[in-house]
C-alpha cells in the first residue's frame, strides 16, 4: 500500500505538476513499461509491483481532472486510502465533489484536454517512444507490458446509465458539455472553453439511482490487459510499430492506434549506419607486425569474430586501418541479406609496464625498417618537450585560437571522430 501524504504523485510518474493529461498518460505508460514483468529480475520483483502499484495510483489520480485538482488542493489524505487502482470515484470523493463544486450549482475546471463539442469519429492514436537496445534490433524481439486503458463499459454498452433511465440535460452547460470560464492570470481574466465538470463534458447525465453501476456514469471502465510488440529484425531508428485499436475507447467512436516509434539505444561496442555496423578493434602491436589467428570483437548475437592476420605472407595491420567483413552488419528487414561490418585497427603500442634491454631494443632496430635520410641543417637547437601534451591545448592560451583549432578537427579530421 501506498504510503499516505508522503509520496508525491508527480515524483512517482516524474512529470511536472503542469503535466498536460497526455503528458500524465505517456509518463504512466513509461512507467509501466519499465517495472513490466520481464523486465526485472526475481529478487527485484516485490519491490517492482511496489512501484508499479505507485505508479498505477499516481495515474488514476492525476489522470481524472476532478481527482488531480482534489490532490493538488487537498494532497493525498483526501482519499483516504480509497484511491484503489481501476475503481473510479469512491463514494467519499462523491461527497467530497460536491462540497467542492456544488452539484448542479457552479463548475467548470479551467485548462485539460477534455472532449470537445465536435467528438472526432475516430480516438486519438498514442504515440510514444520505445527504447530498443541495438542487440534486440539485431536480433528481433517480442516485448510484452502492462497496460491501462479505457473500454465501453460492458454492463451499459457505453450508455452511462441504467437500461430504462434517460440522462437529464446538464442544467450547468445547458446540455453544451462544455463551459466558458473565467481564469485570473495575474491582473488579468482570460477567457476560455473548459469540460463542464458536472457532465463530465457529456451535456447530459443520469441521476445519482440511474447510473451505471458499474462505470458509475462514466461510459467506459479501465481494463487492464498484457500487450505484446514485435521488434523486427534490422528494425531502423524512427520505425513505426502499430497495435491497431489499442488505444482509449470512447464510447461512439473508433479506438485510435497505439503507435511505437523506434529510438536506438547507443551501444558502447557498435556504431550503426543504415544495415552497416562499425567498430574499432583493438590489437598489439607485436600482432600487427607478426600476425595472428584469434577472436577479435564479440558480435550482437554473441558470436565471436575470429579474423586470421596475415591473410597474404608478411602483410601488416596499421593504425586506422579499416577491415570490410561482407554481410556481417545488420539484418535487412524481409530478406536473409545483411550489411557490412567495418573493422577499424586500433594498434595498442607497450605502455610503461614493457620493460626491454637494451640489447632487445638493440635487436628491435637491427630487424626493423630504418629511418628516412636525415634531415639536413646549416643550424640545430637541441630542445626539452613535454611528452603528455593535448592537442586540445593547442591554441588554447590564445583568446580565439582554442575555437579556431575546434573547427579546423571537425573539418578536416572527419574519420578521426567517426573512428571513435
Ligand atoms: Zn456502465
Ligand atoms: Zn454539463
Amino acid at each position: 500500500m501506498l504510503a499516505q501524504a508522503e509520496v508525491d504523485l508527480y515524483e512517482v510518474l516524474e512529470i511536472h505538476r503542469g503535466a498536460s493529461k497526455d503528458e500524465v498518460r505517456k509518463a504512466y505508460r513509461k512507467a509501466a513499461l519499465a517495472s513490466h514483468p520481464d523486465k526485472v529480475p526475481e529478487s527485484e520483483r516485490e519491490e517492482a509491483e511496489i512501484k508499479f502499484k505507485s505508479v498505477q495510483e499516481a495515474y488514476d489520480i492525476l489522470y481524472d481532472e476532478e481527482k488531480r485538482e482534489i490532490y493538488d488542493t487537498h494532497g493525498m489524505s483526501a482519499f483516504n486510502g480509497s484511491g484503489e487502482p481501476g475503481m473510479g470515484a469512491a463514494p467519499d470523493l462523491d461527497d467530497l465533489l460536491a462540497q467542492m463544486f456544488g452539484m448542479g450549482g457552479m463548475g467548470g475546471m479551467p485548462g485539460g484536454a477534455g472532449p470537445r463539442p465536435n467528438r472526432p469519429r475516430r480516438s486519438a492514436n498514442e504515440e510514444q517512444d520505445y527504447e530498443v537496445s541495438l542487440e534486440d534490433l539485431y536480433k528481433g524481439k517480442t516485448v510484452k507490458f502492462a497496460s491501462t486503458k479505457n473500454i465501453i463499459c460492458g454492463l451499459c454498452k457505453g450508455k452511462g446509465g441504467k437500461e430504462k433511465a434517460t440522462a437529464k440535460k446538464c442544467s450547468t452547460c445547458d446540455g453544451q458539455g462544455y463551459k466558458e470560464v473565467l481564469t485570473r492570470m495575474g491582473q488579468f481574466l482570460t477567457q476560455s472553453t473548459a469540460p463542464c465538470t458536472v457532465c463530465n463534458g457529456q451535456g447530459s447525465f443520469f441521476s445519482p439511482k440511474d447510473k451505471c453501476k458499474k462505470c458509475k456514469g462514466k461510459k467506459t471502465t479501465e481494463e487492464k490487459k498484457i500487450l505484446e510488440i514485435w521488434i523486427p529484425r534490422g528494425a531502423r531508428e524512427g520505425e513505426k510499430i502499430v497495435l491497431e485499436g489499442e488505444a482509449d475507447q470512447v464510447p461512439d467512436q473508433e479506438p485510435g492506434d497505439i503507435v511505437f516509434k523506434v529510438v536506438e539505444e547507443e551501444h558502447p561496442v557498435f556504431t550503426r549506419a543504415g544495415s552497416d555496423l562499425s567498430a574499432t578493434i583493438d590489437i598489439t602491436l607485436a600482432e600487427s607486425l607478426s600476425g595472428f589467428s584469434r577472436v577479435v570483437i564479440k558480435h550482437l548475437d554473441g558470436r565471436g569474430i575470429e579474423l586470421k592476420h596475415p591473410q597474404t605472407p608478411g602483410g601488416i595491420l596499421s593504425p586506422g586501418q579499416v577491415l570490410k567483413i561482407p554481410g556481417e552488419g545488420m539484418p535487412i528487414k524481409r530478406s536473409d541479406n545483411r550489411g557490412d561490418l567495418y573493422l577499424v585497427v586500433n594498434v595498442k603500442f607497450p605502455d610503461a609496464n614493457w620493460k626491454p634491454t637494451p640489447a632487445m631494443l638493440e635487436k628491435l632496430k637491427e630487424l626493423l625498417p630504418k629511418p628516412d635520410t636525415p634531415i639536413v641543417s646549416d643550424t640545430v637547437d637541441e630542445v626539452d618537450y613535454d611528452p603528455k601534451a593535448k592537442l586540445e591545448d593547442f591554441g588554447a592560451h590564445d583568446g580565439h585560437g582554442g575555437s579556431a583549432w575546434m573547427d579546423e578537427d571537425d573539418d578536416e579530421e572527419p574519420a578521426q571522430c567517426a573512428a571513435q
